[in-house]
């Protein structure tokens, strides 16, 4: 067996009832920093990590990303009885809605604004009681909120709360639990195997970073038995034309991304005449829409908007009279990413069994891009087509060039080849980047083992453990949307991230990591939460 630096000769990766212990500089002989060695291997040995003159922490748990599927993670464990100094969440985020809250911002959905997901959906709250409805309804003394949910979505829309609503429970919630004494910042480089079971995940600090766990570093090497990765999105991916147009251009002020900042299209637009081009059919869109309808009508501008389809959905949809969506004016409408019973229903069930092409399949047909029906929304695009600064077209772009300051871009229909000139392009197309352009996940891939599920994503057990990754009695788990495509299909949702934590915390009880969740614990638990007592 491998020696290890645990002062009493245990094996550190595999006790998970240790707490965080360093290991620094006294066992380091090289500059800290990875080793050609280290690079090429697919297991390490406790002598190599030292022989690199890396230090060592040894935590039982750690989980990389620190967003909101880490948190979530955590949440789930604290409240399952795991102490907060058997956890670290090594992150390159300072607050677990941090990168949650720059996207929605500059997609439209500032804190005023409403969110997608539902009352119950509490990313703050693993029993999701009292739900965000009710919660705003005493909050604002009013019953509007209550009486939404009761009639929704037949007599209103259904009801969702608002970001900054969603933020403050969030930041209530982090408070409770300890979360910011176990967050540890840095970006991670890797995680690799150990040969004696578990795993070492490398951090490499902020170069101005004070010292935390360990002392200052080039590198620091987490030992733990259990890793969990909630990575979030691997990146953005632009259409071939629209990456074309901005690199040959070096231009990202008329073509833009609706996940970037781009709030020189709406300060511009207040003080001329502009044509804005959008591309795309799911939620942002309808959101980036709403921003130029809002302000069109707030301002009194006179913004005209020319809206992209590739797939134009003109009416209900769907493989047979029960399965059914509906659509109209390019857009196909759903309340949610996924139809409800994904989340405990029917389809969770089913989804459970399937594999290989069966499982894609099934994705395929219950997934597509959609948005929610919104009464509001639908009244501004009927005002702005009768008074045509609202058109829709359907096709696909060949090519984009740049003439007198305008974007001109050629537009395959099936009336031929029209050119639309617009001032502006945002594409709320949101294409995700291949998994493996994030360097972690490709390196699992080359050295640990993970495979790809029917989707081409992290192929994961119905518990959310990455297949093919274990390491002796070291279990690595995976949640968020880099493991789409699998047995439980609203993974990259707040509800998504809680079931897969609570999957999680299961494997980990049934390995004694952790209490289970029974019926006790958890009514004492929900007491604690409701009188904001730590877990
Ligand atoms: C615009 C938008 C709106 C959404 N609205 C809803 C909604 O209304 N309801 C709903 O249920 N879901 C919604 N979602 C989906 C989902 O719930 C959120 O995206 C959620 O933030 C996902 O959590 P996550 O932890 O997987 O990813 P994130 O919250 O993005 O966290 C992952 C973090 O990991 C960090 N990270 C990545 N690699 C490393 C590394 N190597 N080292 C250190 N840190 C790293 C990243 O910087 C990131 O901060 C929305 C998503 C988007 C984009």
């Amino acid at each position: 067996m491998v020696t290890t630096d645990d002062p009493n000769g245990r094996e550190p990766a595999a006790q998970g009832a240790q707490a965080t212990r360093v290991h620094g500089r006294a066992q380091q002989h090289a500059g800290g920093d990875l080793t050609e060695e280290l690079l090429t291997s697919d297991w390490w040995t406790d002598a190599m990590v030292q022989h690199a003159g890396i230090p060592i922490v040894d935590v039982p748990l750690v989980s990389v990303g620190g967003g909101i599927g880490s948190f979530v993670t955590v949440d789930y464990l604290r409240i399952a009885g795991v102490a907060p100094d058997h956890i670290r969440v090594l992150s390159n985020i300072d607050f677990p809605w941090q990168t949650y809250e720059y996207l929605t911002r500059v997609s439209q959905i500032p804190r005023g604004e409403r969110i997608r997901s539902d009352s119950a959906s509490r990313p703050d709250n693993i029993w999701g009681f009292p739900s965000y409805a009710l919660a705003e309804a005493v909050h604002d003394r009013t019953l509007g909120p209550l009486w939404q949910v009761l009639v929704e979505p037949i007599w209103a829309d259904y009801y969702t709360p608002r970001a900054g609503q969603v933020f403050a429970g969030l930041e209530r919630e982090a408070k409770r639990i300890g979360f910011p004494q176990m967050v540890v910042n840095g970006q991670v480089r890797m995680v690799r195997r150990r040969q004696g079971g578990g795993y070492f995940t490398i951090l490499t600090p902020p170069s101005d970073a004070p010292p935390s766990d360990a002392q200052p570093t080039q590198r620091v090497a987490y030992r733990s038995s259990f890793v969990h990765l909630a990575v979030g999105y691997p990146g953005l991916r632009f259409l071939p034309e629209l990456q074309e147009f901005r690199t040959e251009h070096h231009d990202f002020h008329h073509v833009v991304s609706a996940y970037e900042d781009h709030e020189h299209v709406y300060n511009l637009a207040r003080t001329k005449h502009v044509v804005v081009m959008l591309r795309g059919g799911g939620i942002v869109a309808s959101r980036v829409l709403q921003r130029l309808m809002d302000d069109r009508e707030k301002f009194g501008l006179s913004t005209q908007i020319v809206h992209l389809f590739r797939t134009y959905v003109s009416g209900s949809h769907g493989p047979n009279a029960w399965n059914r969506r509906k659509g109209g004016n390019g857009f196909a409408y759903q309340g949610f990413n996924y139809p409800k019973s994904v989340w405990g229903g029917q389809l969770k069930s089913r989804m459970r069994k399937l594999e290989g092409d069966d499982r894609a399949r099934a994705y395929k047909l219950m997934g597509g891009t959609n948005t929610p029906f919104r009464r509001r929304w639908q009244a501004q695009m009927r005002a702005g087509r009768e008074a045509g600064w609202y058109r829709t077209m359907s096709g696909t772009v060949k090519q984009m060039r740049l003439a007198d300051g305008m974007v001109i871009s050629e537009v395959e229909t099936a009336e031929g080849l029209i050119e639309v000139a617009a001032d502006f392009v945002i594409d709320c197309t949101g294409l995700e980047a291949d998994i493996a352009e994030h360097r972690v996940l490709a390196d699992l891939f080359e050295h640990s083992g993970a495979g790809r599920n029917p989707l081409g994503r992290l192929d994961v057990e119905r518990d959310f453990q990455l297949r093919g990754a274990d390491s002796g009695t070291g279990v690595i788990y995976a949640s968020g949307a880099t493991t789409l495509g699998g047995y439980f299909p609203g993974v990259d949702t707040f509800l998504g991230l809680q079931i897969a934590a609570q999957e999680i915390a299961d494997d980990l009880a049934r390995r004694g990591f952790c209490g289970r969740i029974g019926t006790l614990r958890s009514t004492a638990q929900w007491l604690r939460w409701a009188f904001g007592r730590a877990p």
